[in-house]
């Protein structure tokens, strides 16, 4: 199997597995127990907070474990809207889990959205157009998981503070941690999001690094800080703490030998831009339904993804869309996602594979 769809989710490490194998089997204890067995839980799951705040430039105490990004990037929305006074400025670029909460948000407060640029980076002049002295939350994402663009998230975020000092700024950094350097104190954001399972972590896990007060999500048993109650998961969040001591980074050249193999591909169309996180590669195919081409390949053991896993169950793409692809470019898209077990091999097999199902495919069409 050729696995190209990592932007959905990753291979767990091989001693991520054996982490969390440990913690199910035998260290299975409460960490907020008193006795030693649970104290060492509680050390493991410190450990990881310390780990995370190390590789992110932040306290420890700004870590707050989450169930996943989707999770984070509620709360982040939901409670950085904080006194719901004022209006909320999103990209029309966001994952659903920024997106949908926004517009689940329209019954209460003024929220804009922001388009894209033609290349995918969120259009720092329609954001400044949006953002005035109001402006109490705003929430842009650091890479796209559709394209890989990387906004230039400390600019932006100084812009808008020139103009709203107050605005709560979130960026959603899911697909940015691990692959691209990420200093939050350099980005100067109020809140960042990030997931275990897009870096070799477990599913179900993730944080929201919170530089401001923020209100409880949960309250009960007062976990995390009192912030998120609730018995820990450690065995996810140990094993997070594993994965983010490994680089996530894509291979040297993967990224630029598929990239430069579409470019020779007539009829095809490369939506990922200049400046990307080199571990995303979104292309469209003119005269081919990409989920035919899928399936074909998955046929052959090679996994590709179409846009995002999480919005395939609707249709279209609102992302392309905003940026401005016509019907048939948004048909024919997919993506190509690495990890740093992604070989050149590999690649050049699935693109051997890649050229002849469209050539069949073009074919079929053509009569
Ligand atoms: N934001 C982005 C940019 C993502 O790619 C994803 C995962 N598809 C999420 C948020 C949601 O993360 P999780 O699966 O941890 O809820």
């Amino acid at each position: 199997m050729i696995y190209l769809d990592n932007a959905s989710t990753t291979m767990p490490y091989p001693d991520v597995v054996q982490a969390a194998e440990q913690l199910m089997r035998t260290e299975y204890f409460n960490p907020s127990a008193l006795y030693r067995e649970a104290s060492n839980v509680r050390r493991k799951l410190e450990d990881a907070r310390t780990q995370l705040a190390g590789r992110l430039q932040v306290r420890p105490n700004e870590i707050v474990f989450t169930s996943g990004a989707t999770e984070s990037n509620n709360w982040a929305l939901r409670q950085g809207f904080k006194n719901k006074k004022g209006n909320i400025v999103v990209s029309e670029g966001e994952h659903p889990s920024v997106y949908e909460t926004a517009v689940s948000m329209k019954n209460y407060a003024d929220v804009r959205f922001v388009g894209l640029t033609a290349e995918g980076y969120i259009d720092a002049q329609k954001l400044m157009q949006s953002v005035d002295e109001n402006t109490a939350l705003v929430s842009i994402m650091h890479v796209s998981n559709e394209t890989g663009a990387v906004n230039d998230i400390k600019r932006l975020n100084s812009l808008v503070k020139s103009v709203a000092p107050k605005a709560v700024f979130h960026s959603d950094g899911v697909q940015a941690f691990g692959k691209i350097p990420v200093s939050v104190d350099d980005l100067g954001v109020d809140l960042y999001s990030i997931s275990a399972h897009k870096i070799g972590g477990l599913k179900g896990c993730g944080a929201l690094v919170k530089r401001i007060s923020l209100a409880p999500l949960l309250t009960g048993g007062g976990q995390e800080s009192g912030l998120r109650s609730g018995t820990e998961n450690t065995i996810a969040t140990v094993a997070f703490g594993i994965a983010a001591t490994h680089s996530a980074v894509a291979q040297n050249g993967v990224f630029s030998y598929m990239r430069d193999m579409f470019g020779r591909l007539d009829g095809v169309r490369i939506n990922t831009p200049e400046k990307n996180s080199g571990s995303i590669l979104s292309v469209s195919v003119s005269g081919i339904k990409s989920e035919i081409l899928q399936h074909m390949l998955s046929d052959e053991g090679i996994l590709i993804g179409l846009g995002s896993a999480c919005s395939s169950k609707k249709s279209g793409n609102r992302v392309l869309s905003a940026m401005g692809l016509s019907s048939g470019w948004v048909a024919g898209n997919i993506r190509l996602s690495f990890s740093p077990a992604t070989t050149l091999e590999e690649c050049k097999y699935a693109m051997s594979s890649i050229v002849r199902n469209i050539e069949k495919l073009r074919g079929n069409i053509c009569g």
